[in-house]
């Protein structure tokens, strides 16, 4: 059967049957969940409520799965396995909450199959975009949606790297949202703005919807100072990155304000950097859009 025969035929069987989570929605699992992403919103606790954005914790297979045929992403994967795109990487998640869940509820997945592209030249390799689409149920009821897609690609086949000058060109485009438009906006005019809930003036980094201290949706912005210490750092080697020259940093800075902000440093070789160092930011320009923060190691800051 060729790829797209294959694509046809799991396509059209439409949503797999339903998948039941192993347990109900639970207190325990949520104040795991919560403590891991240092999220102290105490209205889970107080109104019996789990995290939208745990969805798919309820439906995780655990350490040891079944195999299972009738998953569309599963059975799309064997196909691509056996033409000889083994390897994979995740290239975009989205997720649409409809409703909160409640402690005791029993969630179960449906998923289909959405698209399949390739094959694909891409800078890890030729490759297929597969898209999936799957839908949380508690009872009949929706209460989340994701689109997810993997890129599924033939190792050792990566494109030639592209030269330097076409680089800015395929710099990875943040997604600018309501919620982070005033950021996007402030970095076009050289300003770090945090945003701050104008109820108890909590900062917070990156934005949201609302304030995780006090629930508020009237947030506005203050400009930083500027400036930070690292708190901690990656140097990315591999796999290549549009628009980036491997190795690159990647910083993890304190600012004096109370918030943490992740960023590449730019103008210094990996071997400099050290946690604890100060850096201050600085803006590189992009494009008419599009302006991304960036750090420097404050001069005579290595030790
Ligand atoms: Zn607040």
């Amino acid at each position: 059967m060729t790829i797209s025969d294959a694509v046809r035929e799991i396509a059209e069987r439409g949503y797999s049957p339903a998948r039941t989570a192993r347990d109900p929605v639970n207190p325990a699992m949520i104040n795991n969940w919560l403590e891991a992403l240092g999220d102290s919103n105490p209205r889970y606790a107080a109104e019996g409520l789990a995290p939208p954005a745990m969805t798919q914790v309820w439906t995780m297979r655990g350490l040891h799965p079944r195999p299972e045929p009738d998953d569309p992403l599963s059975a799309m994967t064997a196909v691509l396995d056996e033409a000889g795109f083994t390897s994979v990487v995740a290239t975009n998640c989205t997720q649409t909450y409809h409703r909160y869940l409640r402690h005791g509820e029993q969630v179960a997945v449906r998923s289909r199959l959405v698209d399949v592209t390739g094959p694909k030249r891409t800078a890890l390799g030729e490759g297929w975009f597969v898209t999936t689409e799957s839908t949380w149920y508690a009872g009949d009821e929706a209460v989340a949606t994701m689109l997810f897609r993997i890129l599924k690609f033939r190792p050792g086949t990566a494109a030639p790297a592209a030269p330097a000058a076409a680089a800015a060109a395929d710099v990875l485009r943040p997604m600018v949202s309501q919620d982070t438009a005033f950021f996007w906006a402030g970095t076009a005019r050289r300003e770090l703005r945090l945003q701050r809930c104008e109820a108890c003036g909590r900062l917070r980094h990156p934005p949201g919807p609302a304030c995780p201290e006090c629930g508020s949706t009237r947030l506005d912005h203050v400009p930083a100072a500027g400036t930070g210490t690292v708190y901690s750092y990656v140097v990315h080697h591999h796999p290549p990155v549009p628009g980036r020259k491997c190795p690159f940093v990647i910083v993890l800075v304190d600012l004096p304000e109370g918030v943490r902000m992740l960023g590449e440093l730019v103008g210094a070789d990996p071997a400099e950097v050290r946690i604890g160092a100060p850096v201050r930011v600085d803006f590189v320009r992009v494009d008419d859009e599009l302006t991304l923060p960036a750090w420097r190691l404050e001069p005579g800051a290595e030790s």
